[in-house]
């Protein structure tokens, strides 16, 4: 017997009554473009698009943005064409951020736009190679440490969330006018998820009630940040479960013993017996992703209720609103534990992130010894040499930082 399908006007029906929103309308606690806090250098308005949209589309269009196609999430570029890279997972955010967003009235182009720039300050390599470059800026790598910091130079090491702020704010070069991409206040804010204390007062000095300033005031970010950064846990989550079976690093038996994952993977059998390998994965995941979004939005819901917020100032005061129910809240912090032990921390993992390690520190060495190896490089006032040579090196795509490596060192580290 043919099932009986719901026709699309029941599907766009059945969507709209689980939303308390009509299609499109923001709800009191979103944030409205026109009570946008602007940008740093003022502008005209564009004709057909809201400032959220006009940021997203300026971060499509940006190279760092470009960029993240050939730098890692966990593996590197070169180890398979169908892994996740920064761009994969940004799209994968976006996407699960907009979901979200429209079921609780957010603005949804607002989410878009910090999703898709969110990883744009990543190093090469992800996390070996923000460490190594951390390390490298913290004075732990040659005798450069000495150099006074230039008053554009944030303090200390290398911070990722303020590397994207900067990349965001100062290092792109496109637009006549101005350094960066000259985004709205609410884009940056989101974009600039943490910031060390130090950091959030060089922040504040040189923008007074700025992107730093909810770091000093204890202040939570609008709804729409909170959404960027639950939606990029949602997604690594999950699309590091599946880029680790396909490694074979991860077995589906080994997956058995995290319940967030394993409770889906004996639904979708109950429902599908005969479902096996790749197919039963997929679904597996599939139903873990829709679990942990309706689970955000009801938990979220149930608190906004609870609280009675009704602005973004109310949100701004109340601590981070949105997010799990506690009981999804500890089981995916199990399944992050799962995938440290069992993915991040694989000796095969553990033995490319000490050679993308080892790239990043010589590359450093290299071009802070003879300026004159980097011949991109346009010596700016109000930085220091270290510092230019950490964004450029954090500029840089996996394969590029291998090559240029070979070239300077004349070692192959990577096959
Ligand atoms: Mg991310």
């Amino acid at each position: 017997m043919t099932p009986v399908l719901p026709t699309l006007a029941q599907e766009a029906a059945a969507a709209a009554g689980a939303s308390p929103w009509p299609c499109g309308a923001l709800a009191p606690w979103a944030c409205d473009p026109a009570c946008s806090r602007g940008r740093r250098h003022p502008e005209a308005p564009a004709p057909t698009r809201n400032p959220f949209q006009r940021d997203r589309d300026r971060v499509i269009h940006s190279t760092a943005f470009r960029r993240l196609v050939y730098k890692t999430q966990v593996f590197l570029n070169h180890e398979g064409d169908l892994f996740r890279t920064r761009l994969t997972h940004s799209l994968e955010v976006a996407q699960l951020g907009r979901s979200i967003a429209r079921a609780l009235g957010l603005h949804e182009d607002l989410v878009e736009a910090i999703a898709l720039a969110h990883d744009l300050g990543h190093t090469p390599f992800g996390h070996a190679g923000q460490d190594a470059l951390n390390a490298c800026l913290l004075g732990q790598e040659g005798p450069w440490a000495a150099e006074p910091r230039g008053p554009d130079e944030p303090h200390g090491g290398f911070e990722h969330n303020l590397q994207s702020l900067r990349v965001v704010d100062e290092l792109e070069e496109r637009y006549p006018e101005f350094d960066g991409l000259n985004l709205c206040f609410e884009t940056r804010e989101g974009i600039l998820k943490h910031c060390s204390h130090a950091n959030a007062e060089w922040l504040e000095a040189r923008e007074p009630g700025g992107v730093g300033a909810r770091f000093l005031r204890g202040e939570s970010p609008s709804l729409e940040a909170q959404l960027a950064n639950v939606a990029d846990e949602i997604a690594y989550n999950a699309h590091d479960i599946d880029d680790g079976v396909r490694s074979g690093l991860l077995t589906l038996e080994q997956l058995e013993q995290v319940e967030l994952f394993d409770i889906h993977r004996r639904e979708a059998l109950a429902q599908h017996p005969h479902l096996t390998g790749r197919r039963l994965l997929y679904e597996a995941i599939r139903r873990m992703l829709s679990a942990q979004v309706y689970d955000v939005i009801a938990a979220t819901r149930a608190v906004l209720h609870a609280t009675g917020v009704c602005s973004v100032a109310d949100v701004r005061a109340q601590p981070p609103l949105l997010g799990f129910s506690p009981s999804m809240r500890e089981a995916s912090a199990r399944l992050k534990r799962f995938l440290l032990v069992n993915l991040y921390r694989h000796p095969q993992v553990m033995q490319t992130t000490a050679r993308a390690r080892q790239v990043v520190a010589d590359l450093y060495r290299a071009y802070c010894a003879d300026p004159a190896r980097l011949p991109g490089l346009r010596r700016r006032a109000g930085l220091s040499l270290r510092r230019q040579v950490a964004d450029h090196i954090a500029g840089m795509t996996d394969r590029y930082a291998i090559r240029e490596h070979e070239r300077l060192s004349g070692q192959r580290l990577f096959a």
